[in-house]
């Protein structure tokens, strides 16, 4: 059963000096999840400072663990719906906080909700009393099951509001209005990006999304479910495309607080993936029909004009590219995995 959590406010004295000029101060909320350790590599990589901040609920200290040791690198564990104290100063703030799989953000959609709603609040409030520039991560999932395809960012969706998805999508279209709400009065600093569907390394094996379930069931060769036959399709983009993408949107100094998608336009079937990735695994395993979850968008494909022009990004790494170093990883994980459970 679902419960209302509490969770203590945390204060937080964080007031690393620049060690040099151009050093920016970050914070990542969810920076120990799949895209959020991704981006923490990225802005140490940059000569940023970085604090880290995470719950755990689906990120795992793994992915950040060769940073732990970094000097210009923090982590603390955190739930940011309880309020955050920070008496240090900060530059940036990425909000990725929140629980991207289905099967995940459902098991606790009071908390899913909450996350969204009250974390977003803390995190821009913590934007104003720091002067931070703050960056949603949102998702193609604000345009619910939509009927125009590909998704401009104008077009304003059609999301269940009473469904097992709405937790999510209505929680991320609720984070919106708050960005939108905060610039607009209190003149916040805040940059919506509208992610669509990304893949790559440091996925969790077990956390149900297409591409995680596709590539450990061909390497272990068990069936690949194509949820409600696999007409749907999905656009995929790779996670090192996406980061560079939020990294650019949160330093254009031009590309104004409207939400822009990031995405790879390219658009498979869910079919089609599967025996994408069957075949590149080099796999036998079969692929089985089982029922399509309630609300399961059936199309999703990004417009990327705006990204395009207002800030000069599009992905490069094409759907088979990507998949290269992904199906590598799966196969070290579930190797790691075995070797450690073998007798
Ligand atoms: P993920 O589940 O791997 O990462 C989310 C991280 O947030 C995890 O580390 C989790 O422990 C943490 N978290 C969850 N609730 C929290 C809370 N209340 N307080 C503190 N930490 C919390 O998912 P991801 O794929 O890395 O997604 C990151 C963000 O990007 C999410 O906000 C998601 O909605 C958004 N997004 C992702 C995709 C995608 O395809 N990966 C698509 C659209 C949007
Ligand atoms: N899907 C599938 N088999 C799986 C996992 C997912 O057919 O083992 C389908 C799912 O129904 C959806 C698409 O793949 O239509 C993408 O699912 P995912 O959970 O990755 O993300 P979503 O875009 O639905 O949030």
């Amino acid at each position: 059963m679902t419960h209302l959590p509490r969770f203590e406010t945390q204060d937080i004295s964080w007031a690393p000096p620049r060690r040099h000029r151009g050093q920016l101060r970050c914070l990542v909320a969810g920076g120990a999840g799949f895209l959020g350790s991704h981006l923490c590599d990225r802005l140490i990589e940059a000569g940023h400072s970085v604090i880290c901040i995470d719950n755990l609920l689906t990120g795992r200290t793994k992915n950040i663990a060769h940073l732990m040791e970094h000097p210009d690198f923090t982590f603390l564990r955190h739930d940011v719906i309880a309020p955050l104290q920070m008496y240090g100063e900060l530059d940036r703030i990425y909000n990725l906080a929140c629980a991207a799989s289905p099967p995940k953000y459902q098991l606790d959609p009071l908390h899913t909700f909450q996350t969204c709603v009250a974390g977003s609040m803390n995190l821009l409030s913590l934007a104003e009393r720091t002067g931070a520039r703050i960056l949603q991560a949102s998702t193609s999932e604000v345009y619910g099951d939509p009927d125009i395809s590909p998704q401009r960012e104008d077009y304003r969706g059609r999301v269940n509001t009473t469904g097992p998805r709405a937790c999510y999508d209505e929680g991320k279209r609720a984070a919106e209005t708050l960005f939108h709400d905060l610039q607009a009065i209190r003149g916040i600093d805040t940059r919506i990006a509208r992610i669509f569907n990304t893949y790559g390394p440091r996925m969790d094996p077990e956390d149900g999304r297409v591409i995680s379930n596709f590539v450990t069931r061909a390497i272990r060769g068990a069936p690949l479910q194509l949820y409600g036959g696999g007409t749907q399709t999905r656009s995929l983009c790779y996670v090192d495309d996406l980061i560079s993408g939020l990294v650019a949107l949160m330093e254009s100094e031009t590309v104004g607080h409207d939400p822009v998608n990031l995405g790879n336009p390219g658009e498979y079937t869910v079919a089609e993936l599967a025996h994408i990735v069957r075949d590149m695994c080099e796999s036998r395993a079969p692929l089985v029909v089982s029922d399509l979850p309630l609300d399961d968008p059936m199309q999703r494909c990004p417009d990327i004009t705006r990204a395009e022009t207002r800030l000069g990004w599009r992905p490069e790494i094409a759907l088979r590219s990507g998949l290269v170093p992904t199906i590598a990883y799966f196969r070290a994980e579930i190797a790691g995995v075995e070797t450690a459970t073998a007798p």
